[in-house]
């Protein structure tokens, strides 16, 4: 059972008189479980596949099932209600409000989502519990390191139990100390039954994940790989 499915999916931005064309028919199909790494160099439509994957944008053609659901013809508002409901994010540059503890910034997701508070925080505290910062529920992110800032977005990430969680770069301001602590709760995550879409430009990050995709020129291709 596929969590999400590409068919067929292009985009095109307009840059003057130029038409760009950033991805060149898509196909993709991730069942749930899966940890993929999304893996190409600059410029190759990363940003853009994971845009749509994120529920950010639309395509141009094509079509886009996360969840069993076409999102690929919504408007902004709905489109933002499937992202805060079904996708948690990761980013690069962890995203963290600085003035907010650990324990507050995950649990803001669940403010949107109307949760009430003393829910909340069993749930913040909970995620936090499960990426290993039980001890650090009221730390503010400059009291942590690196590699601990993003074990919070982490936490962010899963406390809205999401269908999806999209990782961008994860581990693009960390030290290789910190890069294989986060990887390895990746790898947690994964054999907790999380479906995981990581996206990176290092080929050392990619190996990691079972499976393995290239992007070039927007288009995708999957190597084959022995099973172990
Ligand atoms: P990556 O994330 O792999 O660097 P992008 O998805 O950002 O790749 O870009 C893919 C292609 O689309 C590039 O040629 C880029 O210049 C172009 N592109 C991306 N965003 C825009 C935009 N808003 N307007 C015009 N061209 C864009
Ligand atoms: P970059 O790709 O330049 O490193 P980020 O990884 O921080 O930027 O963010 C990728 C995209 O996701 C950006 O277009 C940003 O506007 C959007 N974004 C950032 N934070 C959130 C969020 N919490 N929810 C939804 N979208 C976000």
């Amino acid at each position: 059972q596929s969590i999400l499915s590409l068919r067929g999916v292009t985009k095109t931005y307009a840059s003057g008189d130029l038409e760009v064309q950033a991805l060149r028919g898509v196909d993709l199909d991730v069942p749930e479980g899966d940890l993929v790494a999304i893996m190409g160099p600059s410029g190759s439509g990363k940003s853009t596949l994971m845009h749509i994957l994120g529920c950010l944008d639309v395509p141009t053609t094509g079509v886009y099932e996360l969840g069993g659901v076409d999102v690929s013809d919504m408007g902004e508002a709905e489109l933002a209600q499937v992202r805060n409901a079904k996708i948690g994010f990761v980013f690069q540059q962890f995203n963290l409000l600085a003035s907010m503890t650990a324990l507050r910034n995950v649990e803001l997701p669940l403010v949107y989502a109307g949760v009430s508070r003393t829910e909340r925080r069993e749930r913040a505290a909970e995620a936090l519990e499960r990426v290993g910062l039980a001890a650090r529920l009221d730390h503010l992110p400059s009291q942590l390191s690196g590699g601990q800032q993003q074990r919070v977005s982490v936490a962010r990430a899963l406390v809205t139990d999401p269908d999806l969680i999209l990782a961008d770069e994860p581990t693009g301001n960390l030290d290789s100390v910190a890069t294989k602590d986060v990887l390895s709760l990746f790898d947690e995550l994964h054999d907790a039954g999380r479906t995981v879409l990581l996206i990176t430009h290092d080929p050392d990050i990619a190996e990691q994940a079972a499976r393995v995709i290239h992007i070039k020129d927007g288009r995708l291709s999957e190597a084959d790989r022995a099973v172990a």
